[in-house]
């Protein structure tokens, strides 16, 4: 029979990769619970409606790239391409920000999403994302401390030097029209010069051209109008105000007017980070503000801003830069050979072993076979050293030592003194 593969695009974590996955999680669960964010989960499926009316109709995600199906009860549902929206769902519906004006939220996720996306190196249809949210604050100090968090984890990570922060302001939602009007208007002149999709985008959504993927586009946008030209003046305080708080705790940034991000939500502060160590799929992380979205899906008006990080991304950099640990592939510190016959014996040590040393990795052999065949295993599983209890060392109530990966020769531990010699 044919073997049944998976899904073009959704990628199995093998076990010789999920040692990158666990030390990533890890290292940005720890810096987001120090921060002292809260993790929220949320299913993985949402009614449709909640991304098109929370994203915009009009963008890549909303138009083409969502996974959607009817339901049994002819209900629409989408698989989440991203997490912002069920997010501010829901907040509102465990009424998370019913205590608006005093109550904060500092939020944290993690999980799957789902873009029918083309595949490609750092483009997946099923993704995963780190992401932050927080509620209840104006800023620009909080915009500030989620870009000096994020600072933090490419620093703790060892990729500082890889990524570089770009920022933008959308300013208010009055601004972007008198925007917009001249945008358009430099767009019609250079229409015909346009990729496709930016044309179609002119007249139903300008600013989204501005994120156009096409190079020529983008070479000839270097001489549109620039946003910033165009910012009320509380937008470009709150702008100004946020790059004085980057300047003093020393994080380098580049001004990017023509950052304007995807997704419809946005307004006021824009950020990305940034390498160019993963050709088209550079984009790290990815954010801003989006102070009227709560309110946009029913909600009362509520200042917001979060980001999103593409893990898979991530690890290619990691991989990329060689910042990854190489203990972290080490998944067994001790394998314990046994002996033909041995095996009560063996799990009564193993019992012992595990309660008095909770956080050794030990293995013990299971399936039986020759001695040979067990030490090759042994040497396998990565384990620093391999414990043998065969006949011979139960009937002397001790166990050999056989060093694995070091030149030091064998010797036998009594076993009442093993936890004092693994420990
Ligand atoms: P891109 O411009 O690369 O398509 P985006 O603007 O659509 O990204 P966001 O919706 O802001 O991305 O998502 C935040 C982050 O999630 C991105 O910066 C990226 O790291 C990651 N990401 C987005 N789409 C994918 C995907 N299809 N495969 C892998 N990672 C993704
Ligand atoms: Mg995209």
């Amino acid at each position: 029979m044919k073997n049944i593969q998976s899904i073009k695009g959704m990628n199995d974590v093998t076990p010789s990769e999920s040692p990158e996955w666990q030390y990533v999680e890890a290292r940005v669960s720890e810096l987001f619970q120090s921060f002292g964010y809260q993790e929220i989960r949320f299913p993985i499926m949402e009614k449709t409606e909640l991304f098109a009316r929370g994203i915009g109709e009009v963008t890549d995600i909303v138009e083409k790239e969502m996974y959607t199906f009817n339901d049994r009860n002819d209900e629409s549902l989408t698989l989440r391409p991203e997490g912002t929206a069920s997010c501010v769902r829901a907040c509102e519906q465990n009424r998370l920000l019913f205590d608006r004006g005093t109550l904060v939220q500092k939020l944290w996720y993690c999980g799957p999403m789902f873009r029918y996306e083309q595949p490609q190196k750092g483009r997946l249809r099923q993704f995963h994302q780190f992401g932050i949210e927080v509620f209840g604050i104006e800023g620009p100090d909080i915009d500030a401390e989620i870009l000096m968090l994020t600072a933090r984890l490419w620093r703790d990570l060892g990729i500082e030097d890889a990524v570089e922060l770009q920022i933008n302001s959308l300013g208010t939602n009055a601004a972007r029209t008198k925007y917009k009007a001249a945008l358009v208007e430099f767009l019609n002149a250079h229409r015909s010069a346009l990729d496709e999709d930016s044309q179609n985008r002119i007249d139903r959504n300008p600013l989204r051209v501005l994120d156009s993927k096409d190079q020529n586009t983008q070479k000839l946008l270097e001489d549109a109008p620039s946003l910033l030209d165009y910012l009320d003046d509380e937008s470009r305080q709150h702008f100004e105000e946020l790059k004085s708080l980057l300047d003093v705790v020393g994080i380098k940034y580049v001004v990017n007017p023509r950052l304007v991000r995807g997704l419809d939500y946005y307004g006021r502060t824009v950020f990305e980070w940034v390498t160019n160590k993963l050709g088209a799929q550079g984009t790290v992380c990815a954010g801003g503000r989006y102070d009227g979205l709560v309110e946009q899906l029913g909600g009362k008006p509520t200042p917001a801003i979060g980001f999103g990080m593409g893990i898979e991304r991530l690890i290619l950099l990691l991989k990329e830069l060689k910042a990854l640990p190489s203990e972290i592939y080490r998944t067994v510190d001790v394998y314990l050979v046994v002996g033909e016959g041995e095996t009560k014996d063996a799990f009564t040590l193993c019992e012992t072993l595990r309660t008095e040393l909770p956080f050794l990795r030990l293995q013990m052999h299971c399936g039986g076979g020759s001695f040979k065949s067990q030490m090759k295993k042994a040497d396998k599983s990565g384990a620093e050293i391999a414990l043998i209890l065969g006949s011979q060392e139960v009937k002397a109530g001790v166990v050999a030592v056989k060093y694995l990966r070091e030149e030091k020769d064998q010797h036998t531990v009594a076993i009442n003194e093993l936890t004092t010699f693994l420990a």
